[in-house]
């Protein structure tokens, strides 16, 4: 039995089915490659989901972790510590001032801090309901996951105490008619990311926006996909020069380290009375070592350039040419090949089989969210590999 299969055995014995058993175990990495438990080396294009941002052991993550470890790893909102107040500091220039900032260990705690400063919002000013978009997600909790609009992971835990309503993403006129005056808040990604990796018609984050101020909803950004650099600018919602009221991060923001943040700006900043909120990981040093240490290096590497430059050769792949193929959606290194048929399952694994790893995130969608440090040389290696992974994926029924 290989090292990979030994592995998936034992992942399967003793864990909970929820994932089913991934089909590889991965041992390590470097920059954009992985090796498997059997050493086998792959192309690295999605990140673990969009997260490892430096690539694997970056020298500086590396070392930002090994010696905040090594000093302090935990504190505890009992005491707070260096590495935590920086990370805010640094979060709130790059969003543009006048924000305050809450921390937590994953995307999923951030979207539920957001939820409950619009709760607070909304019992402050008589408004009840929130309005999310179809399709989208937020996350599991039962917070979280009363906003995601995807009904086959949000149908089986329902009903929510919360009154939660969808309108179709990127339909500015259904939007306007869902936001009335007893809205709270909007929760919207600037481009669905789990649906596929969908942007919305230009301008449709900007109708957000006013549709809001016009009802006085807050609007929530949950960037914790698209966000740190991944679009090409360090936020997608400053590709339409929109200011959010609320913004939810993490996936990349850590590079690997479980991180996220919320944002909320001018006066709901400071909605939060004392002890209206917690978590006793939340600004982590180590996590947040990890954090600046990939901002730094994002700004040090020109990784927002390299984001649109490398994304757009991996775009180009939409027009290779192949009866498989429709074509690639998506903006900097966030793509996804929209393919003619549901083979995106065969096309991951035929993939794979190729030395490139991609993520079938949806039927007939293959996501792509490499590394940022992602070069050009890299991007062409896949696309030059991949009229043959389409034949291959083709021939799979
Ligand atoms: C991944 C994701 C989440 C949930 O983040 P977790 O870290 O898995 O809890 C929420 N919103 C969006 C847009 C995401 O992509």
């Amino acid at each position: 039995m290989t090292r990979n299969d030994d592995l998936r055995a034992r992942y399967e014995a003793a864990f909970m089915p929820n994932y089913g058993v991934p089909p590889l175990a991965l041992a390590r990495g470097e920059g954009c490659r992985v090796w498997d438990a059997d050493g086998n080396a792959y192309l690295d294009l999605i990140a673990g989901i969009a997260v490892s941002s430096l690539g694997h052991g970056h020298p500086a993550l590396a070392k930002a972790v090994a010696e905040q470890a090594a000093t302090l790893a935990h504190t505890s909102n009992l005491f707070l510590n260096e590495p935590e107040v920086r990370l805010a500091e640094k979060l709130v220039a790059l969003a543009g001032g006048g924000a305050r900032v809450f921390l937590t260990s994953s995307g999923t705690e951030a979207n539920e801090c957001a939820l409950k400063l619009a709760i607070k919002y909304g019992k402050q000013n008589g408004r009840g309901y929130f309005v999310a978009a179809e399709n989208g997600f937020h996350g599991r909790s039962m917070g979280a996951l009363a906003l995601t609009g995807k009904k086959a992971i949000r149908d089986p835990f329902g009903p929510f105490a919360l009154d939660v309503r969808f309108v179709p993403y990127g339909d500015a006129a259904a939007l306007e008619a869902a936001v009335t005056e007893d809205c709270a808040a909007v929760f919207l990604e600037p481009a669905q990311g789990e649906a596929g990796v969908i942007p919305p018609p230009p301008g449709y984050f900007a109708a957000a926006r006013r549709i809001c101020d016009a009802a006085g909803a807050l609007l929530v950004a949950d960037e914790i996909q698209s966000g740190i650099g991944r679009t090409g600018t360090w936020f997608a919602h400053q590709h339409e020069g929109v200011v959010p009221d609320v913004l939810t991060l993490a996936k990349g923001l850590g590079g690997g380290l479980p991180i996220g943040a919320c944002l909320a700006f001018g006066p709901h900043g400071t909605l939060f009375a004392k002890g209206d909120h917690g978590s006793t990981f939340g600004g982590n040093p180590v996590a947040a070592s990890a954090a600046l240490a990939v901002l730094a290096t994002v700004e040090s590497e020109g990784l927002l350039a390299n984001a649109a430059d490398v994304g757009a050769i991996l775009a180009g792949a939409g027009a290779i040419g192949h009866p498989l193929l429709s074509g690639a959606r998506g903006r900097g290194l966030w793509q996804a090949l929209v393919l003619t048929a549901p083979k995106a399952p065969a096309l991951e694994a035929a993939a794979r089989a190729a030395g490139f790893l991609v993520n079938a995130v949806q039927p007939d969608a293959v996501r792509l969210a490499p590394p940022l440090v992602l070069t050009p040389g890299q991007a062409r290696l896949f696309v030059d590999a991949l009229p043959a992974v389409l034949d291959a994926a083709d021939k799979e029924n």
